[in-house]
């Protein structure tokens, strides 16, 4: 296994529950865009025009969830932070609004479960939100998962099962009978796996207190994931940058401004962290999970690959066998 982020540990983990001997090559596992995730499992809210073949994944995978981390914590005591709080998306203004209305048709043209939410109901079930709230759509199977706590589960699962670790960055296949390519954005600069995988620079806040929200929150240009523990976590910028990951002024202050627009107790919050990720993005957004061989690639999870990490690694343990 080339690639220990969340891909490449359920991967591992599902292999070494079957059975098989398994290694991950990694200088830092977990330390990729597995570490900046915001953690939303949000099939329905990321949907795009275009992407219903996307859709039908993200959709299995969220319907796999509940059994993954509940395997997950029995094998390792651990918490995921798994929490089915739902989504809802929110209009600042009468444009958010018509805006709404488009996607929540599109939505709804393709059998998906959203509710139109008046402006009062959106105040009622979530106090927190701007009084100039203007109306808003409950996705009520959108939920959330904490990535850091995902992988450090994962981590001691796969040693629990016998995963063995090599501290080291790969620039060849290292020798095995099947080798799976899982190294995110950067699983193409391996000698000889070709691949139309590219970084996408996504920046994101990490803060901490009470903001007065219980499910997560979206706008149209920001969201706001608050957790139990305290944590709320404001993204993301999608910028196209190459492997830059420079935090910048310009990016903070805007991702600060839109969420204090919805939920002005944010400007309350301690701002703990500012981070850089890189999203491993394909041409068509779609992943790329296939055998070649003796080599098996799993990446191009880009927005989703948190979400997508039990449907890949089933996929793949079928794959490999
Ligand atoms: C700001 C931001 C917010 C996001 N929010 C969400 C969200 O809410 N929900 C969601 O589902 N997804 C989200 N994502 C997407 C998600 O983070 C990614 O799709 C997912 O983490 C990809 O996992 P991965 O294991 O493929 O890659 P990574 O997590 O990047 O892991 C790749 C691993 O490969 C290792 N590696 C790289 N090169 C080599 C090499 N040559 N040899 C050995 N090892 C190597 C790295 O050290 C790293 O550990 C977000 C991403 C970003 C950036």
């Amino acid at each position: 296994m080339v690639g220990g982020g969340v891909i490449g540990l359920s991967i591992a983990w599902r292999l070494a529950q079957r059975g098989d001997a398994v290694t991950v090559h990694d200088a830092a596992p977990g330390s990729g865009a597995s570490h900046v995730a915001a953690g939303m499992l949000a099939p329905v809210t990321e949907v795009q025009f275009g992407e219903e073949l996307l859709l039908a994944m993200n959709l299995e995978s969220a319907r796999q969830y509940p059994s993954f981390v509940a395997q997950l914590e029995a094998a390792t005591g651990r918490s995921t932070g798994y929490l089915p709080c739902g989504t809802l998306v929110v209009a600042r203004d009468n444009d958010d609004l018509v805006a709404l209305d488009r996607l929540a048709a599109f939505q709804r043209d393709l059998g998906l479960d959203v509710t139109k939410v008046r402006a009062g109901i959106c105040r009622e079930m979530e106090p927190g939100l701007t009084p100039s709230v203007r109306g808003g759509l409950l996705v009520a199977g959108d939920h959330q998962v904490d990535p850091r706590a995902l992988v450090a589960a994962l981590l001691d699962a796969c040693r629990g099962a016998g995963v063995g670790f090599v501290h080291e960055r790969v620039t060849e296949l290292p020798a095995a009978d099947v080798v799976v390519v899982a190294a995110g954005c950067w699983s193409g600069d391996i000698a000889g796996v070709e691949l139309p995988v590219r970084p996408v620079k996504g920046q994101l806040l990490r803060l901490r207190g009470k903001a007065g929200v219980e499910r997560n929150i979206r706008g149209l240009d920001v969201y706001i994931v608050p957790r139990p523990d305290g944590e709320v976590v404001v993204g993301a910028t999608v910028e196209d940058k190459g492997y830059d990951t420079t935090v910048t002024a310009g990016a903070v202050h805007d991702l600060l401004r839109a969420a204090v627009e919805l939920v002005p107790d944010v400007a309350e919050l301690e701002l703990v962290e500012v981070s850089v990720g890189l999203r491993p993005a394909t041409p068509d957004n779609r992943p790329i999970i296939e055998r070649r061989g003796d080599v098996v690639v799993a990446t191009g999870h880009y927005r989703n690959g948190v979400l997508l990490a039990p449907l890949t690694a089933s996929l793949v343990a079928d794959l490999v066998r």
